[in-house]
């Protein structure tokens, strides 16, 4: 249910609703618009219903989300949501860069590229340590240890880093180390598992599994906000479709859609979307023309050795190209990058 208070509303009655709707045992979520504060109330739609919540001084009107994602949804905010990892906001004016190998391989590897990946402009480091590969002779990624390697390229480089998280029994090691979860395709419907992160008090990026509806990425979104934890950021990977001349295909529509349907930033993944390095900074582009928050990008110091996408990563030189007309066509739109 979402409140939205009269125009003019004084602190005092915004503490007032929320302390009242509290007192019968629901929850808020309180979004300060330019004009009005939405109150989103979190509860059993039932027992919601029965409060007379238009009757409390302050508040304007009183509407249910008929939609089945409640708290994704845009009318819950009215406003969209800005979320951190470290010191960067997503979900703001900036195109927040995200940048990094496929995988955390050694020492060496990670600290090289997450310093490519900074001079360049990113601001937030990707690599995997937990990696969920098709293959179970394929290389699984370091675990702990490649968390460490993580932890050690952001003291170097003073990049914040997101990292995935494949199975609840890691996320106490996980959290110790990263800014930002990230849950990939394949677990988009581990429901286990967004129940868990749904408790973190890290964010958490939920990438669209490939063969997920928009609103299957939504509804599983809703798991996670509705443990508590509303700093989730979807991700756009690319999705399964009948063509074999790209590894998926990336559907840009997913922006514009989610952009409307939901409050929470929305990143694209050109690098698993399309799967070929070639073809990459194309669909970087037209992901930030058409409104994504954020770009993740593969990015490898030498990809021909790497153990996991090395054909889709980009090189240095080209990763810093790419950014430099990433800013271009942010700039066009009103934005900024990097
Ligand atoms: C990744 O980001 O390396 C990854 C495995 O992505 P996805 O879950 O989208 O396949
Ligand atoms: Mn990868």
């Amino acid at each position: 249910m979402i409140i939205v208070t009269k125009p003019g509303v004084t602190h005092a009655e915004i503490d007032h609703i929320v302390e009242r709707i509290h007192d019968w045992g629901l929850k808020t979520e309180v979004s300060h618009g330019a004009q009005r504060v939405v109150i989103g109330v979190i509860g059993a739609e039932d027992i919601i219903r029965e409060k007379p919540l238009a009757a409390i001084p302050g508040v304007e009107s009183v509407t249910p989300v008929l939609k089945p994602y409640k708290l994704v949804a845009h009318e819950f905010r009215g406003t969209a949501s800005h979320i951190r990892i470290g010191d960067v906001t997503i979900g703001g004016s900036e195109v927040v860069i995200m940048a990094g190998p496929c995988s955390v391989e050694s020492r060496s590897q990670i600290i090289e590229i997450a310093q490519i990946v900074k001079d360049s402009g990113a601001t937030v480091l990707r690599g995997g340590a937990f990696k969920p590969r098709t293959s179970p002779y394929s290389f699984q990624g370091l675990g702990v240890e490649g968390l460490k390697l993580l932890a050690e390229a952001r003291e170097s480089s003073g990049l914040p880093i997101i990292t995935e998280i494949m199975d609840t029994k890691d996320l106490e090691a996980v959290e110790q180390y990263a800014d930002c979860l990230q849950v990939g395709a394949r677990n988009m419907q581990n429901f286990a598992l967004l129940k868990e992160v749904g408790r973190s008090r890290l964010p958490v990026m939920l990438k669209r599994g490939m063969s997920a509806t928009i609103k299957d990425l939504l509804m599983s979104a809703e798991y996670i906000l509705s443990e508590g934890n509303f700093n989730v950021i979807l991700c756009e990977r690319g999705i399964r479709t009948f063509e074999t001349m790209t590894r998926n295909t990336l559907d840009l529509n997913a922006v514009p859609v989610l952009k409307a349907e939901t409050h929470l930033p929305v990143v694209v993944d050109p690098t698993h979307g399309v799967g070929v390095r070639e073809y990459v900074p194309a669909m970087a582009l037209a992901a930030v023309a058409a409104g994504a928050d954020g770009l993740m990008l593969e990015v490898h110091n030498n990809p021909e050795l790497a153990k996991s996408d090395g054909e889709q990563a980009l090189l240095g030189h080209e990763f810093a190209a790419l950014v430099k007309q990433i800013r271009k066509v942010a700039e066009a739109i009103g934005r900024n990058a990097g």
